[in-house]
């Protein structure tokens, strides 16, 4: 068994040392799932991994759990001694953390041998979080509040060990408790280190979402001046996120606009076939009815067709309510799928002067006004 070298063991915030070789130093690198597109039923998604995951921890017997537990608060015929920076000792299994992470197996391979224990070095992060770090290994149980306080050395740990059920847990509470605009920049800046892409996702939805306060955060000048191209990347991102904001603007006013219209015309030709409250039909009383009109743009056209028959300037330049009247009159008459029996006012007259005199079958049967 070769004895333990402290410096190859330095495995954190060391300038020499990159972390992306870290998960592969077994030649097992886990990557975790990807997150769901954005845009897609997030919440569903997540929702249901939730469950499952949730699901998976009640499948194993409380007992069992508390078992596990107990063996790593007692250290029942422990074997492997994790020192961390301060001095502190934590004693564990060589089973258990060689079974969950490939890459502390690797380290046990080579470590030193004394008095019957294998002695291990975790450096970089407080000995409380090396502590949390080894007790999910064996449990996968955590306080709340430590799991909070040291979420993000748990993300170094479970990406530089190689624990991806470690590094679900940790974006799951970065994003639920520690995401904030001022500290959001770093958090993407270790993510990305760490391979959490959900997280960088997250994190880059933020900074999207309210990125004026963001770029003046500390945490955006420090990676301005430290990574210019993740600046630049983030600025590019921002400009496609607006461009598709203003495209989804203008897709939902024509839409809008399109539903508007499409009203007006239903209206235009119930008016002029039904009756409508006040106005009947060109060649029959109106009957009287005040129930509800179910054509939302009734009355709007109403009042117009009432000003229309009214209005002193009743030609194509007049009063803009005439103009509007003659607009609908002629997108009528270009649409208007039964011109041999509709009673729309100046359908065939107006489909005559606008050139709109030939008339084709469509697949369905109806006819459609065509330019000749
Ligand atoms: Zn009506
Ligand atoms: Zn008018
Ligand atoms: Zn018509």
């Amino acid at each position: 068994m070769a004895p333990l070298e402290s410096s190859s063991s330095q495995l954190f915030f060391d300038s020499t040392f990159d972390v992306y070789d870290c998960g592969t130093l077994a030649g097992t690198r886990v990557v975790p799932d990807p997150p769901p597109l954005p845009g897609t039923s997030y919440g569903k998604q997540r929702s249901s991994r939730n469950a499952k995951e949730a699901r998976c921890v009640h499948d194993v017997p409380e007992e069992v759990r508390d078992c596990w537990n107990r063996l790593f608060l007692e250290g029942y015929q422990a074997d492997v001694r994790v020192s961390t920076d301060d001095g502190s000792e934590i004693l564990s299994h060589s089973c258990i953390l060689g079974i969950r992470s490939p890459v502390l197996r690797s380290m046990l391979e080579e470590a030193r041998v004394e008095d019957g224990f294998r002695n291990i070095l975790i450096s970089g992060v407080p000995s409380e979080a090396a502590r949390v770090f080894i007790r999910f290994l064996y449990s996968s149980r955590f306080e709340q509040d430590e799991m909070k306080k040291y979420a993000l050395h748990l993300l170094v740990l479970s990406h530089v060990f190689s624990v991806p059920s470690l590094k679900i847990v940790c974006t799951d509470q970065l994003e639920r408790f520690s995401l904030a605009p001022d500290n959001v920049v770093d958090v993407l800046q270790l993510a990305r280190l760490c391979d959490a892409p959900r997280l960088s996702l997250m994190c880059t939805r933020m900074i999207t979402g309210d990125f004026k306060t963001i770029s003046l955060s500390e945490g955006w000048k420090v990676m301005r001046r430290a990574n210019p191209s993740l600046e630049q990347e983030l600025l590019e991102f921002l400009v496609e996120v607006d461009t598709r904001r203003q495209e989804r603007a203008k897709r939902m006013e024509e839409k809008k606009v399109y539903l508007q219209l499409y009203e007006a015309m239903e209206a235009l030709v119930h008016i002029c076939r039904d009756g409508c409250r006040t106005i009947g039909p060109w060649d029959q009383k109106l009957k009287g009815s005040q129930v509800v009109c179910k054509f939302p743009a009734c009355k709007g056209i109403e009042l117009l067709v009432r000003h229309f028959s009214a209005c002193k300037m009743r030609v194509p330049r007049g009063c803009s309510n005439c103009k509007r009247m003659w607009q609908l009159l002629e997108l009528h008459s270009r649409m208007c799928s039964t011109p041999g029996t509709c009673r729309v006012p100046l359908c065939s007259i107006l489909r005559i002067k606008c050139g709109i005199g030939a008339r084709k079958k469509n697949s369905n049967g109806s006819y459609w006004c065509v330019r000749s």
